[in-house]
C-alpha cells in the first residue's frame, strides 16, 4: 500500500521557504517517505518479521547563529513546524554561525538500482535467507545453531532550503548477515558473514560458499588456540583495514569533533605527516552500490570525494556547511541524518584506503613470525588509541599463513600505527558489511568500507 500522494508537496516546501526567508539566516525542510522490511531467524524459526511505511519531515532553522529543529509526521503541520523551528532558534540564542556557501541545487535523482527491493516479494526475500540459514543448521557438530537477518529500506527524500535548493532523491539500503554458533568444550564460538548494498536487494555477495566458509571457520575456532600476547608484524585483510580507516581515522576527521577538541586540533593540522608516504585515505559518496553511496547530503551539498590523507599527509577533513564555515574550508557533503527525526551532523559515507604498490604475496613475504588478522568483530577508539577484535587470525610463519587462532585483539596508537605500515597491497577490495555507524545517538547509519591488505609492524596483540 503506497502512502497517499501529495501533489503539491514541492510547491509547498518552496512556498514555506519563500515565506520564512526574511525571518531567519537559513532554513531547510526535508520530507521523507520510506518503506522497509526486516526479518530474522533464530535457529530454524522465523523469529521477527516487520514491514513498515513511514512519512515524516523536519525543519532546521538558523536564526542569529542558533539552530532550531522540529520534526513532524503530518504534512498539514508543515507551516506550523517551520515557524516553531524559528521560534525555538530565537529562544535558544547562539554565537555567530557562518554556513559555507554552496550552489543551489534543483534536481530530481531517482535511484539507479540493479535489483529494487520492491521488485522482490517478501516470500522471495524470506526463502532466500532461509536457504542460507539452513546451510548453517545443516552443518552439524560442533555448530549448534544460527542467527540470520535481512533488512531493506527505500526512501524518497525531498529537500528545500532558503538558499534555493529544491532536491528530490531516492535512496536504498539493503543488508543481511548469517551467524554460525558453535559450542565445544564449554566454549561458545561465533562466526558471521554480513554484506550490504545500496543498489542490489539480491545481495550477490551472500553466497552458499560464503556461508559454508563461515561454518568451516566457526568449526575451526572451537579447536583454535589464542595467540601469545606480544608485539607482532601483522597483515590485516581489507575488511579489518577498512574498519580501521573508518574507526581510527574517519571519526577523527569529522570536523565537529576536531573543532571542539584542542588536542585534536593540534594533531589534525592540515599538512601534518600522519602516515607513511604511500598512504592515501579518503571518504566518498561516489561509489555506486556501496552502502555509503550518496549524491547529495542532507544539506543538498554534492557528496564527492574528500581526501583525508594523501601521500601520508593530512590534506582534508569531513564537513557540514557549518563546520566548513567555522574552519574556513570547503564543504564536503558529509552532513547526514539517519532519518527525518534527527538533524544532520558530520558523518562518513564510504571510507577507503587507496591501493599501494605491493603484490599480495609481497605483503606476506619475509614475515618470520607474525599474524594475519581477518575481519573485525568491532572496535573501540578513544581519541588516538584503538582496540579492535579480529574475526579470526592465522599465525604467519616464514611468510605463510597457517594455524588458525581465536580471540585476537589489536591495540595501539593510531598515529604510530599509520607510520608503522610496511606494505600496502596494489589492489583495493571493497568490503561492504552489515550494521552501520553510530554517533550522537544516530545509528546505525549505512556506511561503506574498503582497503587493500596492509602489513604493519609492532602491533600489540592481546592473548595468553
Ligand atoms: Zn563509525
Amino acid at each position: 500500500v503506497a502512502i497517499a500522494a501529495h501533489p503539491d508537496l514541492e510547491q509547498d516546501l518552496a512556498r514555506v521557504c519563500r515565506e520564512l526567508a526574511g525571518r531567519c539566516q537559513y532554513l531547510e525542510i526535508r520530507v521523507e517517505e520510506s518503506a522497509s522490511t526486516d526479518f530474522s531467524f533464530q535457529g530454524a524459526d522465523l523469529e521477527s518479521l516487520n514491514q513498515r511505511q513511514e512519512r515524516g519531515g523536519d525543519v532546521r532553522a538558523l536564526v542569529d547563529g542558533a539552530w532550531g529543529f522540529t520534526s513532524f509526521n503530518r504534512l498539514e503541520d508543515l507551516d506550523e513546524m517551520a515557524r516553531s523551528a524559528i521560534a525555538q532558534a530565537e529562544l535558544v540564542g547562539g554565537g555567530p554561525v557562518t554556513l559555507a556557501p554552496v550552489p543551489a541545487v534543483v534536481k530530481r535523482l531517482p535511484a539507479a538500482l540493479v535489483v529494487d527491493p520492491a521488485q522482490l516479494s517478501l516470500e522471495t526475500k524470506v526463502e532466500r535467507l532461509r536457504a542460507k540459514n539452513a546451510i548453517v543448521l545443516g552443518y552439524g557438530r560442533p555448530i549448534t545453531t544460527s542467527t540470520s537477518y535481512y533488512q531493506d529500506r527505500a526512501a524518497r527524500i525531498w529537500l528545500a532550503t532558503t538558499d534555493g535548493t529544491a532536491l528530490y532523491q531516492e535512496r536504498v539500503d539493503v543488508q543481511a548477515g548469517v551467524v554460525a554458533i558453535a559450542a565445544a568444550d564449554g566454549r561458545v564460538q561465533r562466526r558471521s558473514f554480513t554484506t550490504g548494498s545500496s543498489d542490489n536487494a539480491s545481495l550477490p555477495a551472500l553466497t552458499e560458499e560464503a556461508v559454508l566458509r563461515v561454518c568451516l571457520q566457526c568449526d575451526g575456532l572451537t579447536k583454535a588456540a589464542k595467540p601469545k600476547a606480544g608485539e607482532y608484524t601483522v597483515v590485516v585483510d581489507p575488511r579489518l583495514a577498512g574498519v580501521f580507516a573508518h574507526e581510527a581515522v574517519g571519526h577523527l576527521s569529522e570536523s565537529d569533533h576536531v573543532h571542539e577538541n584542542p588536542r585534536m586540533r593540534e594533531v589534525m593540522t592540515i599538512g601534518a605527516e600522519l602516515g607513511v608516504p604511500e598512504l592515501d585515505i579518503y571518504d566518498t559518496g561516489l561509489v555506486p552500490g556501496s552502502r555509503g553511496a550518496l549524491r547529495y547530503d542532507e544539506e543538498g551539498v554534492a557528496a564527492g570525494r574528500a581526501d583525508l590523507i594523501k601521500g601520508g599527509r593530512l590534506v582534508g577533513r569531513l564537513h557540514s556547511r557549518e563546520t566548513a564555515g567555522a574552519m574556513g574550508e570547503a564543504p564536503t557533503g558529509n552532513a547526514r541524518a539517519i532519518n527525518y527525526r534527527y538533524p544532520p551532523i558530520v558523518r562518513m559515507r564510504s571510507t577507503y584506503i587507496g591501493p599501494g604498490s605491493a603484490s599480495r604475496a609481497d605483503v606476506f613475504r619475509g614475515i618470520k613470525h607474525g599474524l594475519y588478522c581477518v575481519e573485525s568483530l568491532g572496535g573501540q577508539t578513544n581519541m588516538e588509541m584503538f582496540t579492535f577484535s579480529a574475526g579470526l587470525a592465522y599465525l604467519i610463519e616464514d611468510g605463510e599463513p597457517g594455524e588458525l587462532l581465536r580471540d585476537v585483539t589489536l591495540t595501539g596508537n593510531t598515529f604510530k600505527t599509520l607510520k608503522d605500515i610496511e606494505a600496502i597491497e596494489d589492489t583495493m577490495t571493497p568490503a561492504e558489511s552489515g550494521g552501520g555507524c553510530g554517533k550522537a545517538g544516530q545509528g546505525p547509519l549505512p556506511v561503506g568500507f574498503g582497503a587493500p591488505h596492509l602489513r604493519i609492524r609492532e602491533v600489540r596483540i592481546g592473548g595468553d
